[in-house]
């Protein structure tokens, strides 16, 4: 039996080399992932601009108290330059996002100015109030989104913002997936008495694209040893392997056998609940990763082995997800010794985080994931927990 960290260590370390990078358009380049450091070729904003829609002086000119009048000599749009300097005494009107002219480094708001016959009355305002630096967002030359980030539309936006039209992505990687056993169906298809639809293929297929991965499907494989090997070897050409079902110990747990005669395998008890058991091993240049048959514990194992496995293939940065604390509102039985995982319901009540479980927690029961938006994280270590303790979550 080893633990669930040493585990996702022995996953992580035959993980040596992301795949391989491919230029993207930006417009197809959501949720991928950097390949490249990206410096900005230019200061942001490229020159100072103003902030507000109004007029651009001279500090010089901002009244000690009272007010002041100006001479409004020309009116700037955005995108318009002022190709002249300002003389004293004068100011420009100007919109938003426009460069502030020669000579000018204050900008007042139109609401705070009076309009009269031949310009505005402004009053005493901050030097240089209301006006955006050049270089104040980027600087030309620094690493402004890092290899490894994944690309949400804020670095999306950011990188449009530099001129770029293409970006290097890791390419995704290619996840071989699929289902195992003699009592498994396909939805849609009728269901004999003693079948089961397939659920893992679906779940799971899902969890592979939401960790970044593309799917190859390759259907449901009944239990034998000739239609497992012939779909594991289909199968290798892949970065990854998922199958779920068979790695367990009953008479028709085949996985293991044939992944031994065709590929290597690496065998573990995981001390967790749900979820105990785990192959992990390869077929040819494929990473192989056996998921247990019931539906809650493959998910789980998914999530602790599998993504951090694919993201790391994928080139990101950070492999694991955040975890917070809640106060626990119910008691929760839990033996020392293992890792335990309980699906739960975390919610903001009374000024704090609090979680309860979804019920019952059977590792087959996946309404149970259904039903909760986080993880309770239960270490090894721990006991019992009673009302009012605090426990580690992990949000879905
Ligand atoms: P196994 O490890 O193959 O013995 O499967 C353990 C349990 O999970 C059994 O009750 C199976 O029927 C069930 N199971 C296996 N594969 C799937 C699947 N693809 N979808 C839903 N349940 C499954
Ligand atoms: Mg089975």
């Amino acid at each position: 039996m080893i633990s669930v960290q040493d585990g996702q260590n022995r996953v992580l370390t035959q993980i040596t080399a992301p795949t391989p990078p491919e230029v993207l358009l930006l417009g197809q380049a959501r949720a991928r992932v950097l390949a490249e450091d990206v410096t900005a070729p230019f200061d942001v904003p490229p020159a100072d601009n103003s902030a507000v829609d109004g007029y651009a002086g001279a500090s010089a000119d901002i009244p000690s108290s009272g007010t002041r009048e100006l001479a409004v000599v020309a009116e700037l749009p955005a995108g318009a330059v002022f190709e002249g300097a300002l003389a004293p005494g004068q100011a420009v009107r100007i919109m938003t996002g426009a460069p502030m002219p020669r000579g000018a480094d204050t900008a007042y708001p139109q609401e705070v100015v009076d309009k009269t016959a031949r310009g505005i009355r402004v009053p005493t305002i901050k030097k240089g109030a209301n006006v955006r630096m050049r270089g104040e967002d980027v600087q030309a030359g620094t690493v402004v989104v890092e290899r490894g980030t994944v690309l949400r539309p804020q670095e999306l936006g950011l990188l449009a913002s530099l001129g770029r039209v293409e970006v290097l992505c890791h390419r995704r990687p290619r996840v071989a997936l699929l289902s195992t056993g003699d009592e498994v169906v396909e939805p849609g298809a009728p269901r004999k008495p003693g079948q089961i639809y397939d659920a893992n293929r679906f779940a799971l297929a899902a969890s592979i694209e939401g960790a970044g991965g593309e799917v190859q499907d390759l259907g449901i494989v009944p239990d034998t040893r000739e239609d497992l090997r012939a779909r594991l070897l289909e199968a290798s050409a892949a970065d990854a392997v998922v199958t779920s079902g068979g790695v367990s110990v009953g008479v028709y747990d085949l996985v293991k056998e044939v992944l031994g005669e065709i590929g290597a395998i690496d065998f573990w008890q995981v001390a967790m609940q749900p979820g105990r058991p785990l192959a992990f091993g390869r077929i040819g240049a494929a990473h192989f990763f056996g998921l247990p048959g019931n539906p809650v514990a493959s998910m789980l194992v998914f999530m602790l082995f599998v993504r951090p496995a694919l993201h790391k293939l994928a080139g990101r940065r950070r492999l694991f997800g955040d975890t917070f604390e809640a106060r626990a509102t119910e008691a929760m039985s839990k033996k020392k010794g293992r890792r335990e995982f309980k699906r739960g319901v975390l919610q903001f009540r009374d000024g704090a985080w609090q979680v309860r479980t979804t019920g019952p927690q059977g590792s087959g029961i996946l309404s149970s994931m259904a039903a909760g938006n986080c993880l309770i994280v239960l270490p090894e270590e721990r006991g019992d927990v009673a009302p009012g303790e605090t426990v580690l979550v992990e949000p879905f």
